[in-house]
């Protein structure tokens, strides 16, 4: 077997997991290089192009803190970023520290398999590249695999089709075009209020309704960037400290029914005026108390009721198939107003799936709905996509993805026990996407460069996360979910929205505070859990 590059350690994906680990060990002197299979950083930002896409968390705390430089010269101009000015975000960071240089663009990574021999991962890329490295870490992103959900006839329409998770460069124009849509969770609730802009009509065909609250989207006023930066250092540890990285989100102190119903509705009200996720977070037990958590969501499912015009249309809007806050949360700028208008339509597919796509449309309980344009926003492959479409084989030629046929199993959503030197940022069983993600990108990515470093100090070939700990912290991850509200949805948290996929809560929800300080004592005692030899 010809080996065409040698390195200490190979990344795979280029967002901001791939850049911020990049720019570690290349700082640290290792040979390392990133495979990308884009023509460029940004990952979620370089693919989800779509109209109206931007980030739901405010660009002051979604963004790197790791350099005090870059988080001081960088000017955010809009509360929530663009995905145009976040992609540019992503290509600063890349120029500022030279890491474009060691990125090797339009290349996908295929299989994996470590060699007993050569104590070594041997990797093979699309372009039939093999290469030889110590340390393979994974920074292939939780909601990077879209899907497409497979209806009869999709190969069948005629006109053009888009999937929101993989917009095309040049973006498509809907102008006096009808433009169907299917699937309504955060990137259609995003996209919707924006097509219908221009589109002479669009038909939103709902499986599931989604919560929804309301962003309250502005431009950043300059006095208030300053004083953030200014209180930069503050700002960050209280987000370290918080649940969900968010430093203006600190846990609540009452709970739900502290209160009588006069002052929780003001308490609502004022959460759903400022904008955000605030609601979320006005008491303790919204999302371990079912009987709480109703109080939030019928506050919701009024406003709705208030905001849609069409009576018929609002109940269909409402959700009322999970908690409040068990699906990912989306934030809007007009959506349910958007349904108000006369070139927008909402077709309920609860209790009719789409039969088939046709050349001109789709049909579903029995009549065919016409557009020129078809967008799927139908999320992603979560969490385990990306790792899955890798082939991964350990040295007794056992492959991960078999290993996670019923579930992902891992240590600190870091490690897989019998995987040595293979390493996950954000992966499952961590708090990643129930996080300010960059925050808990951050903290892996230190987490996994002093491991190395620590690793290669003491002259050990290889790390292996030991099987007892690993299944400790999987049992730990569900009981954790267990004592929520969360595994009450049909969620891509769960795996249940891709048919065939195992059903099972998969990211950690006992916050990032908590889990950083599980992390540092493990690394107080001595990396409790991880195997030197
Ligand atoms: C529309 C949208 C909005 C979001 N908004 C927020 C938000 O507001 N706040 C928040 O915290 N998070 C948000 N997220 C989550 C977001 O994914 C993370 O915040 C963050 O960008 C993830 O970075 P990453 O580097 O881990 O993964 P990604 O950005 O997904 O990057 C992974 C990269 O790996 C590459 N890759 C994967 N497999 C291979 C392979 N086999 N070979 C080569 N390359 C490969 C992909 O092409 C991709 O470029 C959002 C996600 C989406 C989709």
């Amino acid at each position: 077997m010809k080996v065409d590059k040698y390195l200490d350690t190979l990344i795979v994906g280029a967002g901001f997991a791939g850049m911020y680990i990049l720019h570690k060990q290349m700082s640290e002197g290792f040979n390392v290089e990133i495979y990308e299979q884009a023509d460029d950083v940004g990952g979620t930002w370089y693919w989800n192009k779509y109209p109206g896409a931007r980030c739901d968390i405010e660009s002051m705390d979604y963004s790197y803190s790791f350099s005090e430089d870059l988080q001081q010269e960088w000017n955010w101009k809009e509360k929530y970023g663009t995905q145009p000015e976040l992609l540019k975000y992503a290509r600063f960071v890349c120029e500022k520290f030279n890491l474009r240089k060691n990125i090797n663009f339009n290349t996908k990574i295929t299989s994996a398999k470590f060699s007993k021999e050569k104590q070594k991962w041997i990797i093979t890329a699309d372009n039939q590249n093999i290469i030889e490295c110590e340390h393979l870490i994974l920074a292939t992103g939780n909601l990077s695999t879209p899907n497409t959900p497979n209806i009869e006839g999709i190969n069948n329409f005629k006109g053009n089709v888009y999937h929101t998770g993989a917009w095309p460069k040049q973006m498509p124009q809907f102008k006096s075009r009808k433009v169907g849509i299917i699937g309504t969770g955060s990137s259609a609730v995003q996209s919707i209020p924006v097509i219908s802009d221009t589109a002479e009509a669009l038909l939103v065909f709902q499986r599931t309704p989604n919560f929804s609250l309301p962003a309250r989207h502005r431009d950043l006023p300059v006095d208030k960037r300053e004083e953030y930066k200014k209180n930069y250092k503050k700002y960050r540890q209280l987000a370290k400290n918080s649940s969900f990285g968010i430093a203006k989100y600190q846990p609540p102190a009452q709970s739900t029914f502290d209160v009588s119903d006069e002052e929780r509705n003001v308490i609502y009200e004022k959460a759903w005026q400022e904008g955000g996720q605030a609601m979320l977070f006005a008491f303790t037990d919204l999302l371990t108390n079912e009987k709480a958590n109703v109080t939030a969501a019928e506050f919701v499912r009024n406003k709705i009721r208030k905001i849609v015009t069409n009576k018929e249309t609002a109940e269909k809007l409402c959700p009322s198939n999970h908690p409040i806050g068990t699906k990912r949360l989306c934030l809007d700028s007009n959506y349910y107003e958007t349904y108000n208008k006369t070139n927008v339509s909402l077709i309920d597919i609860s209790n009719h799936p789409i039969e088939k796509i046709t050349e001109k449309g789709l049909i579903t309980n029995n009549i065919e709905y016409f557009f020129d344009d078809l967008v799927f926003a139908t999320g992603f492959d979560a969490m385990t996509g990306a790792v899955n479409a890798i082939e991964i084989l350990n040295d007794k030629d056992i492959s991960l993805k078999s290993i996670w046929a019923n579930g992902p199993k891992t240590y600190l959503g870091i490690m897989v026990s019998d995987f040595p030197n293979l390493f996950m940022i954000t992966g499952p069983q961590s708090p990643g996407v129930k996080s300010q993600m960059i925050l808990s990108i951050e903290q892996h990515v230190d987490f996994i460069h002093n491991l190395i470093v620590y690793k290669k100090g003491n002259n050990y070939n290889r790390v292996n996360a030991n099987s007892k700990n690993q299944d400790q912290w999987v049992n730990h991850n569900n009981e954790v979910a267990n004592a929520t509200l969360y595994p009450l949805a049909h969620s891509w948290y769960n795996g249940d929205n891709i048919v065939g996929k195992s059903k099972g809560f998969m990211p950690y929800v006992g916050g990032v505070a908590n889990y950083k300080k599980i992390c540092d004592e493990k690394i107080q005692n001595n990396y409790e859990g991880f195997e030197f030899t």
